[in-house]
């Protein structure tokens, strides 16, 4: 071929990566792996192949652990765990760094053996992958320095079991373990079987650093040991990636152990595109969102929303644009696109693309891609229905759906139409549009002008079924560490000891106070009223006896109540300072109600009230003030975590103190932004209900606190079900707080239970986790500096 002829076409010629070193690395092994427990490997007849999906030949046989390999990692990780807590963030600080220049030093060998082990391109192992899983370790070494002074009221969690896909292994072992270790704990990590090899490198890597033994397990294995895994006893935590429908079952597993969970799931972001918005970025933007990685990225951009003034146009540049890219050997360095991770991914994108074909869709793909192997063509859907399959389904692969939206209110709308609520990418050239749309969407991270960028400085993770939990930054951390005053739950109820010696005003059943509804008195749908009686067994009062349908119809009212959240933290200030005067004037009728009620002491009632008035007065102090950061990532962007309420919170209240714990989980919560659906204490609901009056009396909108009488496990169970709820604190007996997490797992709400252990109200030990509960942060990542 003559230079002017080369200058003609334009033609890529092949410029293929060696993968010589990665199989002198395989032959070095034998092409065999074992386990890695306890500093050692750990041989195993029973194994299975790890395969190269772009040529289908057999890269080396990998060990297949049994229940007892899981036991045997999980105690080697125990044992291990006081000597690296003992060790220091300063000491674990150096581990992390010498990981970090580890995988630097090796950086290529890693990009290479990704690349083999999983289909995807040498530029994004090379130039992505390895570069951020190095980003991670030193990142996180930093973090362990400064744990002593930044994080000095929280400690480790202990043993930590992870698993994760095969979509990012390398990158996602990175996200798991350099935060836990960083935070003082030991683990074990499972990958998955599609992909494990850049782990047992990464093992290699953790033994020759001379990192302790036990400290890092890694064992391999089919979704069995996974679930072996989650269920042991010696797991204190389980941090998941993979898909919804295993993320579910872990939910469900792990229900009432106390294991906490922070679980990654599925999407179906949302590539949002305003007519505005410099069309040639958008295209590249596109070709990052869904065809980087196979699109095997669960925040891709799969649904493409068009503004109608320009959809044709930015159609007409895509359809060209995707015909341009090269499908090819994932070693070539010159392609886009390398094959799918595994025959079964293969099948899987195939069936929903003919489901797309069948419904009907106009659908482009490109035609010239490698016979063999599991390569998957990029391809675009145009004009879809908002209610098609692949429009609702995350389909895993380098399928985008397109449809237009004509004014930004149906942008919106389309974007939150869906079950997901991980990732979303806005385009437009108008800040004002950008930052007026970003809080409506419902997503952990929103990019704005820019798609597809990480860093182990910003937080990472899902709203609704996307999960819960966030990976990476100061939230991320907050997942492998828990409160070093561990005592605020104790097997002991910190109640008042009440005598028992009672009696009741006459006028008890004249007040039958009614229940809380959109700001307005309700009766209960049942008809029925419940006795309350005080300890000495007389008759306090009469509540309503609320159902299924009071709490659905105190979820609506609080579903429309949405402007409270819209408030500055100023404004709901005001509100909140305000129901504290209130309370304040009415002290002594309060008072009254809990020594007739409860049986209390005047002191003891006096005790309560005036804490429940602080707790008032101290949250809405911080409605202002627990804000967010501006995360310092790695690209021309600054991260905003914003801290947001949830929407609807559930909140059952505890049996004790029934005043001090009803203000002292609603408030935080609404300071937060939130609009609750309060269950009081059963046995002692009366201070609750008249609250409302303080409430009517304090400009608090209606719809902003909904209070419901009645049986409290019947209720919660409705409202841990209920879909709209999207959080949910539970404060009662331990079958409760298992029955409220089981039931959580439908719509994967947050749940806060307490697992039958009593907290004491009265000193509010954990005052800064309240306000952490009642939000999720939302990474978003606005254009910043050259
Ligand atoms: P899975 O969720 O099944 O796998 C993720 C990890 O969990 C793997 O290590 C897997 O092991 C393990 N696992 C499987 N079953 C269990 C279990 N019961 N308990 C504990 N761990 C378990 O994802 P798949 O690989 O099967 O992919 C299926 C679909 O999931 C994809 O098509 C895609 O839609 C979605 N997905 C989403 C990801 C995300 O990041 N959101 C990542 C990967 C997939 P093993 O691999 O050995 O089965």
């Amino acid at each position: 071929m003559t230079v002017k002829e080369i200058f003609d076409t334009m033609e890529y010629g092949p410029a293929p990566e060696s993968d010589k070193n990665a199989m002198e690395f395989l032959d070095k092994h034998r092409r065999s792996f074992g386990l890695y427990i306890n500093g050692k490997w750990v041989s195993k007849k029973d194994t299975f192949p790890a395969v190269n999906p772009a040529s289908g030949e057999t890269l080396a046989q990998l060990a297949e652990a049994s229940s007892e390999d899981v036991d045997a990692a999980v105690k080697a990780a125990q044992k291990a765990l006081p000597e690296w807590v003992k060790a220091g963030g300063a000491e674990r600080a150096r581990y992390l760094y010498a990981l970090a220049r580890q995988v630097q030093k090796h950086s290529r060998l890693f990009a290479v053996l990704e690349s083999l082990d999983n289909g995807k391109p040498i530029r994004e192992t090379r130039d992505i992958d390895i570069p951020l899983v190095a980003r991670h370790f030193y990142h996180h070494a930093g973090w362990a320095q400064l744990m002593d002074t930044e994080l000095r009221d929280f400690k480790e969690i202990g043993v930590v079991g992870q698993i994760i896909p095969w979509n990012f292994p390398l990158l996602m072992l990175s996200w798991k373990i350099a935060p836990a270790l960083a935070m003082g704990n030991t683990l074990v990590l499972k990958p998955a079987e599609q992909t494990s090899l850049t782990a047992l490198l990464f093992a290699e890597i953790c033994h020759n650093v001379g990192l302790p033994k036990g400290v890092v397990n890694i064992i391999t294995g089919h979704g069995s040991v996974g679930a072996a895994l989650a269920n042991h006893p010696g797991i204190q935590k389980i941090a998941f990636t993979g898909s919804t429908e295993v993320g579910k079952i872990i939910r469900k597993d792990t229900a009432g152990s106390g294991k906490k969970l922070s679980l990654e799931l599925g999407g179906k972001s949302p590539f949002i595109v305003f007519e505005d918005a410099d069309l040639d970025s958008v295209v590249e933007g596109v070709v990052d969102a869904i065809w980087f990685n196979q699109g095997q990225v669960c925040c891709a951009g799969s649904r493409l929303l068009a503004q109608e003034s320009i959809a044709d146009r930015l159609y007409e540049k895509l359809k060209a644009r995707l015909q341009k890219l090269v499908v090819g050997n994932p070693l070539d360095k010159g392609i886009d696109m390398g094959a799918v991770v595994s025959p079964e991914q293969l099948k899987t994108i195939t069936s929903f693309v003919d489901k797309g074909k069948n419904e009907g869709s106009e659908v482009w793909q490109l035609e010239n891609i490698p016979s063999g192997g599991c390569f998957f063509p990029p391809t675009l859907f145009l004009n879809v229905s908002p209610a098609s399959v692949i429009v609702q389904e995350e389909i895993f692969g380098p399928v985008l759906v397109a449809m237009t939206f004509r004014s930004h209110q149906e942008a919106i709308k389309l974007a939150n139409n869906t079950r997901y609520g991980l990732a979303a990418s806005l385009w437009t050239e108008n800040i004002n549009l950008a930052l007026d749309v970003t809080p409506k969407i419902k997503a952990g991270t929103v990019w704005i002008n820019t798609t597809n960028v990480f860093d182990a400085a910003s937080g990472f993770g899902g709203y609704r079924e996307s999960g819960f939990g966030r990976e990476g930054g100061l939230e991320g951390l907050m997942e492998y560490v828990k409160p070093r005053n561990e005592k605020a739950f104790a097997e002991k109820s910190f109640a008042f000891k009440v005598s028992g010696s009672t009696k009741t005003r006459g006028e008890a059943l004249d007040r039958t106070p009614k229940m809380y509804i959109g700001g307005k008195q309700a009766r209960p749908d049942s008809g029925y009223s419940l006795q309350v009686l005080n300890p000495a067994g007389q008759v306090a009062g009469e509540v309503g006896e609320g159902s299924r349908k009071d709490i659905r119809n105190a979820v609506e009212a609080a579903q429309a109540a949405g402007k409270w959240a819209e408030n500055t933290g100023h404004a709901r200030a005001q509100v909140i300072y305000y129901i504290a005067e209130n309370l304040s004037a009415r002290k002594k009728e309060f008072e009254e109600r809990l020594t007739d009620a409860c049986g209390y002491s005047a002191k003891e009632a006096t005790l309560e009230l005036s804490r429940s008035i602080d707790r008032i007065f101290t949250y809405a102090a911080y409605a202002d003030k627990y804000d967010g950061r501006v995360h310092n990532t790695t690209s021309r962007n600054v991260t905003l975590a914003m801290n947001e309420p949830l929407g609807v919170l559930g909140i059952v209240c505890p049996e004790e103190f029934p005043l001090l714990g009803f203000v002292g989980t609603v408030i935080p919560a609404i300071a937060m932004g939130n609009n609750v659906v309060v269950i009081p204490s059963e046995s002692a609901p009366l201070s609750a209900t008249d609250f409302y009056q303080v409430l009517d009396t304090s400009d608090v909108p209606g719809g902003t606190v909904n209070i419901i009488t009645g049986p409290k496990e019947t209720l919660a169970t409705e409202l841990a079900r209920h879909y709209d709820v999207e959080g949910i604190w539970y404060f009662g007996t331990q079958e409760g707080s298992k029955n409220v997490e089981v039931l959580s797992v439908d719509s994967m709400k947050r749940s806060w239970v307490n697992y039958g252990k009593h907290y004491d109200w009265l000193t509010n030990p954990l005052e800064k986790e309240f306000l952490r509960k009642a939000c999720e942060v939302k990474n978003i990542w606005v254009p910043y500096g050259a």
